[in-house]
């Protein structure tokens, strides 16, 4: 077994004044798929490099397949990376490159020659052995980074933006390559992104992270459309979730967005009389009824259309099929589903309902 429990780890660098990693805690099952995502900043890799050994925690505990690893070397941790520049030696070919790690750790020759040729197939290497890295393209020498970090029949797989150097094209191809090649195998892995489509399409499960803490684990489809705050919903998706702010009826069934009123779910009487946040996808509204909004942009994106609208003075998102066309100026009706629709505080922007 080994799955890994990341016990309140606390991280501060030298001279930096937040905690880079604020009392994070999370658990990672055998053979579970785990994406960290977050802005530039949050924290990602410096939880990544604590787990790898690289990074010492100021406090905390991490324990791989039962062991406390908190303060043991790299090499003895039984774990093996990937980074975003596919370090791979130049004066090697392909082969020896996959092998080298087994080589180091005295694996016999044969059984090198085995793993080599095992990983080479499952990342469509074969072809390539006897190449130089300088011969292959960055997609193919990415390839190699992982075949070599797979052979060596680690624990754990900890992967930190392995997809970063390569061309939009490539990544789409290489990201279904690798979600293939990681359910085969079934290696417990902690995969670093600041891609939320990479995030939501590899993990089992996804752990957000702001400003050293993770904001939502769980599910990637729960955490797309429950997403547990705002900043959740405002990182994910593409263009992000809608919000929109009006104060509760008196009598608590209604919400009224500034002239325009909306039902408002049972659950949430108690928020009479004051203000409430209703979160909504662009992809969740739909044209025809409803209530009334001003046509502001209108952007054909090829699969979809994306329109900027106002309601009541609020700018609403609204993701139209590709054949839908409006004119600046033109007023919509739009119909916000209620099952489609979150409600936050609008004072700690949590979800409510
Ligand atoms: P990115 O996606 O940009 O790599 P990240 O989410 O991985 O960001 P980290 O690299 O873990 O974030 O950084 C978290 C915080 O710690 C940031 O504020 C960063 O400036 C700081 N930090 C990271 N590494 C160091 C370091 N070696 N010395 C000082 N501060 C650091």
């Amino acid at each position: 077994m080994a799955e890994v429990v990341l016990h309140e780890l606390v991280k501060t660098y030298p001279g930096g004044t937040a905690r880079a990693t604020d009392e994070v805690s999370l658990e990672v099952a055998d053979g579970e798929f785990m994406v960290l995502l977050g802005p530039s900043g949050c924290g990602k890799t410096t939880l990544l490099r604590m787990v790898a050994g690289l990074e010492t925690p100021d406090s905390g505990q991490i324990v791989i397949g039962g062991r406390d690893v908190t303060y043991l070397e790299p090499r003895r941790r039984n774990l093996s990376m990937v980074f975003q520049s596919y370090a791979v030696f130049p004066n090697k070919k392909v082969a020896d490159n996959i092998g080298f790690g087994l080589r180091v750790h005295g694996v016999p020759a044969d059984e090198v020659r085995r793993k080599v040729d095992w990983a080479a197939d499952l990342l469509q290497l074969t072809p390539y052995l006897d190449r130089y890295p300088a011969k292959l393209s960055g997609g193919q020498r990415q390839r190699v980074a992982v075949a070599r970090a797979i052979v060596m029949d680690a624990d754990v797989l900890l992967m930190d933006e392995p997809l970063s150097n390569l061309d939009a094209l490539l990544r789409l191809s290489f990201r279904a390559e690798l979600k293939k090649l990681v359910n085969e195998i079934g290696v417990t892995t902690l995969y670093v992104t600041h891609d939320q489509v990479e995030a939501l399409s590899l993990g089992d499960r996804v752990a957000v992270m702001r400003e050293g803490r993770i904001a939502q684990c769980g599910d990637p489809v729960a955490v797309y459309t429950e997403p547990a705050d705002q900043f959740v919903g405002g990182f994910l998706g593409s263009p992000p979730m809608n919000f929109l702010t009006g104060s509760v009826t008196s009598d608590g069934t209604r919400i009224d967005l500034g002239g325009q009123t909306l039902p408002l779910p049972r659950a949430l009487e108690s928020f009479r009389d004051s203000e409430l946040r209703l979160g909504i996808r662009p992809e969740a509204i739909t044209i025809g009824d409803g209530l009334r909004c001003e046509v502001q942009v209108f952007e054909p994106l090829g699969s979809s259309t994306l329109l900027t609208t106002k309601l009541c003075g609020q700018v609403l998102k609204v993701q139209a099929p590709a054949s839908f066309r409006a004119e600046p100026g033109q007023t919509l009706r739009l119909r916000l589903p209620p099952e489609q629709c979150r409600w936050y505080d609008p004072e700690t922007q949590l979800l409510v309902e």
